[in-house]
């Protein structure tokens, strides 16, 4: 009778132990299954061959090496895989999709294998909408629309979605600083394209239980911009001692964001830890100060030890923007980010950029000039 208790004990023991070495192994099992989903992403990138998607790439490639990327572009004017280092194109971690984001057959595809989304791709240059707005409004409202349609079907795999829109979606400045809640009033082909496709993402997200939301980023300069945008052509034409050619009196201000800035408040919405308090939310980025377009002029000036008699003032650009200001209240709440970049920083880090890499800017030198028919004639835009 002893030796049976002693042997049923005995029984149990090991039983006791299967049970706890069963469980140690599925509760591993199920940790290491979490944490691999946690560590390995697959990330699309629309537009990533062009200024802002490739910064941002390569912030995010040096941050998480367990995640993969990759690019939907149709290497357009404003695209280049030059953007992309050598490093990430050559790893394993990244993949090129060339193609439009206009076609759904490409769109279902790249976006079948994402987890998270950023949606930069467009045609981005306000001048060139005043030139010719058709191609606009194909990229940046029949695009967003293709996105929009895959991303309802993809809906159950893709976790966050990033539509980026832009401030110029508001117009000038009706309060300041400008909140989201801002009135839409596009003053040029480019705004009204991307106010299109702003609105399209909001439509989507009222209709259809979509994991998106829109971040309006304010004017980006950095690195690697393209040279018809203000601040290469200023900086470019600094160097090689000709005039700075500014717009109308050039007291139209703007809110300068560095793409670092920005690369750090959008990894911050893809990996807040409640998506909640950000789905379907509209977030204005921006530094919350206006500089006008003379005083970065000067500045450049400075930096080059010109005098001011090389800033040479042009015809303004229809539909100009007169203020731009971005409220930063609800990011900071959000998402606890502002700007760490100063404009000074900035612009220093950007010119030594322009005089370390002159071959790429000079291929682009011939895209300044784009001449507009307007009702007073034919002016050359810049
Ligand atoms: P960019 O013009 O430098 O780059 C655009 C990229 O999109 C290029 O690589 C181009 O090849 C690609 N592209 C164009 N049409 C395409 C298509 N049909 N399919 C796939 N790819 C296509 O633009 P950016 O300055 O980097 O701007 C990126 C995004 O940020 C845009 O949506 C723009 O509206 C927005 N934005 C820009 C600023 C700014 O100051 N630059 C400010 C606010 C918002």
């Amino acid at each position: 009778m002893k030796k049976q208790m002693i042997h049923t004990g005995f029984l149990l023991v090991v039983l006791f132990n299967i049970f706890i070495s069963l469980t140690q192994c599925s509760d591993s099992f199920l940790h290491t299954s979490i944490h691999r989903q946690r560590e390995h992403k697959t990330v699309l990138l629309t537009g990533a061959a062009g200024f802002i998607g490739s910064n941002f790439l390569q912030y995010m490639f040096d941050k998480y090496p367990n995640y993969t990327f990759d690019v939907l572009d149709l290497l357009t004017y404003a695209g280049s895989l030059e953007n992309i280092p050598d490093y990430i194109r050559k790893s394993n971690r990244f993949n090129f999709f060339y193609g439009s984001v206009t076609n759904p057959d490409i769109v279902d595809l790249v976006m079948s294998r994402a987890d998270y989304v950023v949606h930069f791709a467009a045609e981005s240059h306000v001048c060139r909408s005043i030139f010719d707005d058709l191609a606009f409004f194909d990229t940046d409202v029949m695009g967003t629309r293709v996105m929009m349609r895959s991303l309802v079907k993809h809906a159950s795999t893709i976790q966050r979605y990033i539509h980026i829109s832009t401030s110029e979606v508001c117009g000038t400045a009706e309060t300041q600083p400008m909140d989201e809640e801002h009135p839409i009033n596009p003053r040029s082909p480019y705004a009204a394209a991307k106010a299109g496709a702003d609105r399209l993402v909001y439509s989507y997200w009222c209709t259809y239980d979509i994991p998106a939301l829109i971040i309006r980023p304010f004017n980006n300069y950095g690195p690697q911009q393209h040279l018809e945008k203000m601040l290469p052509r200023f900086i470019t034409a600094a160097m090689k001692g000709e005039p700075l050619t500014v717009h109308g009196t050039g007291e139209q201000s703007r809110d300068w964001l560095h793409t670092l800035d920005l690369a750090r408040a959008l990894d911050k919405a893809l990996h807040l830890e409640d998506f909640s308090k950000i789905k379907n939310q509209i977030l204005h980025i921006g530094s919350g100060i206006a500089t006008s377009v003379v005083t970065i002029a000067k500045k450049i000036l400075e930096h080059f030890d010109l005098p001011e008699d090389y800033l040479q003032f042009t015809p303004d650009r229809p539909g100009q923007v007169a203020c731009h200001i971005s409220s930063t209240e609800k990011a900071r709440k959000l998402l606890d980010w502002q700007t760490e970049i100063s404009l000074e920083e900035g612009i220093k880090d950007v010119i030594t950029w322009y005089e370390n890499n002159r071959a790429r800017w000079q291929r682009m030198e011939g895209m300044k000039h784009i001449p507009v028919q307007t009702s007073h004639g034919t002016i050359t835009l810049q």
